[in-house]
């Protein structure tokens, strides 16, 4: 009965959406979101517009609500990691505007307190007691580690290599995406038989659509290489969601640096990520249309 279970959610795409919390200093109870349902369905209401065209209903596999804590996250995210133990391949993506609270899903906002760790931290720690470890920085290095510690110190160097100085730091994470591989062998314990599975944790670059007359030069461009590399990533999930004949992985980098582990015998899950606050109102409806279209 596991086995078929396991099976059936093969190549499947989950999606959930989790709303951000008012941060000290906003203006609290404005928010757009006015109904989280049990069953995963959300309501905004754009307070820019009248009548029935202000109000609409998305659904999604799961809502977090703003008081959701990083572990109830985690409980709803770790069977899937797991099944990386089972040979799966995993890909967990943090898609929203810049401020939304990605990297917060991911990572999280301080490393020295483990019940704020995120959804990083705490896939590498039930892993304690795996034997054969690798991790592989894509166009780096592969470093072999023995604990979760060793994985903690490497993602320490990574994230001060993404980050230049640290008042870029949210400079460079909304316009990079951050992608962290971890492959796993493991031995059953029965059979002596091997198994390989392999876990991307991705940290999206910003999803805000960048206005043209602001942005000139390199930013520009730079801004719309990231919204082809977003949209490209969001027609290869719909197509497998769709469970399309063509599946267009080579339309952007990070489809296909991704490719083994989207669809096929891969799991998808992706966070969307909204912010509550009126004025983020415009890319709140196209982050919940772009999480419609791929689940
Ligand atoms: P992004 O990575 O999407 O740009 P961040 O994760 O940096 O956004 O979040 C922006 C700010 O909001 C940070 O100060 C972060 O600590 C805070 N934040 C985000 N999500 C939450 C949450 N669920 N609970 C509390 N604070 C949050
Ligand atoms: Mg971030």
């Amino acid at each position: 009965v596991l086995y078929n279970q396991v099976q059936d959610l093969k190549g499947t795409i989950r999606v959930y959406c989790r709303v951000r919390p008012f941060l000290p200093g906003q203006s609290n109870g404005q928010s757009t979101v006015d109904y989280i349902g049990e069953n995963g369905n959300i309501m905004v209401t754009n307070p820019f517009k009248q009548g029935k065209d202000a109000r609409k209903m998305f659904l999604f596999n799961k809502v977090f609500a703003p008081n959701v804590s990083q572990e109830q996250i985690y409980v709803d995210t770790q069977p899937l990691v797991r099944s990386v133990l089972d040979g799966f391949n995993v890909c967990i993506f943090a898609y929203g505007q810049t401020g939304s609270g990605k990297t917060y899903t991911m990572s999280g906002p301080d490393l020295t307190a483990e019940e704020t760790w995120g959804v990083n931290y705490r896939a590498l720690h039930i892993r304690n007691t795996a034997q054969a470890n690798g991790l592989n920085v894509p166009d780096a290095s592969l470093i072999p580690v023995t604990s979760t510690e060793d994985v903690i110190e490497l993602m320490r160097i990574g994230q001060k290599n993404r980050a230049v100085g640290a008042t870029a730091l949210n400079e460079r994470s909304s316009r990079s995406h951050s992608v962290l591989t971890v492959h796993v062998l493991g031995r059953e314990l029965v059979t002596g038989s091997i198994l390989k599975g392999c876990l991307h944790l991705v940290d999206l670059a910003g999803s805000e659509r960048v206005d043209k007359s602001e942005a000139v030069g390199e930013r520009l461009k730079e801004a719309q290489h990231i919204n082809r590399s977003l949209s490209a990533l969001g027609d290869v999930i719909s197509a497998l969601a769709q469970k399309s004949a063509h599946i267009p992985y080579r339309n952007s980098k990070l489809t296909q640096v991704l490719q083994d582990s989207l669809g096929g015998h891969a799991k998808t899950l992706m966070f969307v990520h909204i912010n509550p606050e009126h004025n983020a109102i415009g890319e709140t409806i196209s982050t919940l249309k772009f999480a419609e279209r791929v689940s």
